[in-house]
């Protein structure tokens, strides 16, 4: 895979019609697009929404590639689909995130796809599980298919965030730590669901050396069949591709900054997880306040306090953090908690 530019995958979310497909294609072609996409069968969260063209978008793609020379990529969730696609030689088939959590659907296209040589991608499971995701790759690997690789599409929440599926880098890192060779592509579009924070998402994720960006790219979003908040046009997806900074691996300068960057992002996405993690132990210590307004009990308690801190002054240790940090951090940890604690009490 070239370094030097991220491999960009772009296209509908879905096929819709002949026209459609071939308009957006027309607009992508003299750009950095390697691969077009397009869902020809939609895997729908609930019944009676739009459920893809079927095989006839199969057709619109091939002449995609007659006209443009683009690639072409979509998802296949069965061993018919999988027959379908590669008769209409489509180069790049991926697993959609509904379809990784299901290794028997997983072991059905592995075995449909034995020994093809054609790009197969997992998108990771909706579920945050590294094993799942890792467990549908080697099924793949299995089967002999050489050239693999996985998207991160994010993940479900019940929470409610700015995203449509949490990011949880921490994921993907680890990933890419272990299988440093296995081609990483973000999908910025699913994460984000919205497109003014597509460009963010895609510059962490070249940040933390992903190899291609996945993303959803129609003429006329706000009117498209599935997935319209996401998707950007041709125009804005060639301004994004234009503003990203890329990491060329060319001279000893440009490693160094690309390293820099890097680790840089992993420190931005522990950073957010601290404050995430201190805003919920914020709120167990709100709910602590309000058990102890209930039945009239004293704020500090010293005892319990005391114990804490001995526990942590340890645990901190194992870490490579010294007494001094500890105690400093919780000083201020706790005082933020009695802080809380106390409006409860007076309020
Ligand atoms: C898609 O790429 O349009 C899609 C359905 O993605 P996911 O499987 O990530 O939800
Ligand atoms: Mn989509």
């Amino acid at each position: 895979m070239d370094l030097s530019h991220p491999l960009v995958i772009a296209g509908p979310c879905s096929a819709e019609t002949e026209e459609q497909v071939m308009g957006i294609a027309h607009a992508l072609k003299d750009t950095d697009v390697n691969y077009y996409r397009a869902g020809i069968w939609k895997p729908r969260t609930r019944p009676g929404n739009f459920e893809g063209v079927g095989a006839i978008g199969l057709k619109w793609l091939q002449r995609v590639k007659e006209e443009t020379g683009l690639k072409t990529a979509t998802e296949v969730a069965n061993r018919n689909h999988v027959d379908l696609a590669l008769e209409h030689d489509i180069d790049l088939l991926w697993i959609g995130a509904r379809s990784t959590v299901s290794p028997f659907i997983v072991q059905e296209i592995a075995d449909a796809l034995k020994g093809t040589d054609r790009v197969v991608m997992v998108k990771n499971p909706v579920n945050p599980d590294l094993s799942l995701w890792l467990g549908a790759v080697e099924r793949l690997h299995t089967a002999n298919i050489e050239k693999l690789g996985v998207i991160h599409r994010g993940f479900s929440t019940y929470e409610k965030t700015k995203y449509r599926n949490i990011p949880e880098w921490q994921l993907a890192i680890e990933l890419q730590t272990r299988f440093p060779d296995l081609p990483l592509i973000s999908d910025p579009s699913h994460i984000s669901g919205r497109r003014d924070l597509i460009f963010d998402v895609s510059q962490t994720a070249l940040d933390l050396n992903f190899d291609g960006l996945m993303i959803e790219t129609h003429r006329d979003p706000d009117n498209a069949w599935s997935d319209a908040a996401q998707q950007v046009t041709p125009s804005r997806l060639v301004q994004i591709m234009q503003d990203l900074r890329i990491r060329k691996e060319t001279d000893q300068e440009a490693e160094y900054n690309s390293m820099l960057n890097n680790l840089r992002a992993q420190i931005d996405v522990i950073d957010n997880q601290l404050i995430e993690i201190l805003g919920r132990r914020m709120k167990v210590a709100d709910s602590i306040g309000s058990l102890k307004k209930q039945r009239n009990v004293a704020v500090l308690q010293t005892n319990r306090w005391n114990a804490i801190l001995g526990k942590m002054i340890l645990e901190g240790e194992g870490k490579g953090l010294s007494e001094e940090f500890v105690l400093r951090m919780f000083k201020a940890i706790h005082q933020e908690s009695i802080n809380h604690q106390e409006k409860i009490i007076n309020s």
